[in-house]
C-alpha cells in the first residue's frame, strides 16, 4: 500500500466524523425550534378555547338577564291586566305577554345550545391542556439535551480538527491535493476494494487492476476506480468475508496477530 494511503484512510474517517458532527449541529437547533413552534401553537389553541368558553359564559349571563327582563315585564303586564276596562286593552296586553313568553322560550333554547357548546369546549380544553403539558415537557427536555449534545459536538469537532491539522502535513502534497479534489466532487476520496468491487460505487474492478491493487510490493502505485474515480485501497483482512469468522471489521493488524497465534 502506498504510504500516503494509510494516512488518507485515517484522514477520511476524521473528515467523515467532522461532516457527521457538523450536520448534527445544524439539525439539532432546527429540531428544537420546530418543537418550540409546536408548543407555541398548542398554547395558542388552548388560549383560544379558554376565550371561547368565556364568551359562552358571558353570552349565557346576558341571556339570563334578558329572561329576567321579560319575566318582570310579564309580571308588570299581568298587574296592568287587573286595571283594564276594555277588551281591546286586554287583548293588546295578552299579545304583549305572549310575545314576551315566546322570547323567553327562544332565550332558553339558545341557552341550552350554549351549554352544549360549553361542554364540547371543556372537552377540547382538557385535551389541549394535556397537549400543552406534554409539549412543554418535551420542549424542555429536547432543549436541555440539544445543549448537551452541542457542547459535546463542539469539543469533539475541536479535537477532530486538531487531529486533521496534524495529519494533513504528513501526507505528500500531490496525494493530498488529489484527495481534496476527489473528496470535493465525490464526498469521499477513498474506497476500499472488496471482493473485486469498489465499495463506494459497487462497480467491478477489472482483473488486472484488481491484481495490481492486491500486489503489496506495488507501493508506489495509487490506483483509482475506473468508474467513480476514487482512490482504491485493499485490506486483505477485510476481503473474502466468508473465510473470516472474526467478522469484516477486523483490521489488518488484528488479522496478522490472529494468524500468528
Ligand atoms: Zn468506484
Amino acid at each position: 500500500m502506498h504510504p500516503d494511503l494509510e494516512k488518507m484512510i485515517v484522514l477520511q474517517s476524521l473528515d467523515g466524523e467532522v461532516r457527521r458532527l457538523t450536520e448534527e449541529m445544524a439539525v439539532l437547533p432546527k429540531r428544537v425550534a420546530a418543537l418550540a413552534k409546536e408548543h407555541a401553537a398548542a398554547s395558542q389553541a388552548l388560549t383560544s378555547t379558554i376565550e371561547e368558553l368565556a364568551k359562552e359564559e358571558a353570552l349565557r349571563r346576558r341571556q339570563e338577564l334578558d329572561v329576567k327582563d321579560h319575566q318582570q315585564k310579564i309580571a308588570r303586564l299581568r298587574k296592568q291586566m287587573d286595571a283594564v276596562t276594555t277588551t281591546a286593552q286586554a287583548s293588546a296586553l295578552e299579545h304583549e305577554i305572549s310575545f314576551a313568553q315566546t322570547e323567553i322560550a327562544h332565550l332558553e333554547d339558545a341557552e341550552l345550545e350554549s351549554m352544549e357548546r360549553t361542554e364540547q369546549l371543556e372537552a377540547t380544553r382538557a385535551i389541549a391542556e394535556e397537549t400543552v403539558a406534554n409539549l412543554a415537557r418535551r420542549h424542555a427536555e429536547e432543549t436541555a439535551k440539544a445543549a448537551e449534545v452541542l457542547e459535546h459536538d463542539r469539543a469533539a469537532l475541536t479535537d477532530l480538527n486538531a487531529k486533521r491539522a496534524e495529519l494533513r502535513p504528513q501526507i505528500g502534497e500531490n496525494s493530498l491535493s488529489l484527495y481534496d479534489r476527489i473528496a470535493k466532487s465525490r464526498g469521499t476520496a477513498l474506497a476500499e476494494g472488496i471482493d473485486h468491487k469498489c465499495s463506494a460505487c459497487q462497480m467491478v474492478v477489472r482483473p488486472q487492476r484488481w491484481n495490481d491493487l492486491r500486489d503489496r510490493g506495488n507501493d508506489e502505485a495509487m490506483l483509482t476506480c475506473e468508474t467513480c474515480g476514487r482512490l482504491l485501497y485493499w485490506d486483505p483482512a477485510r476481503d473474502a468475508p466468508q473465510k473470516k469468522p472474526a467478522g469484516r471489521n477486523e483490521s489488518l493488524a488484528a488479522a496478522i496477530v490472529r494468524a500468528s497465534l
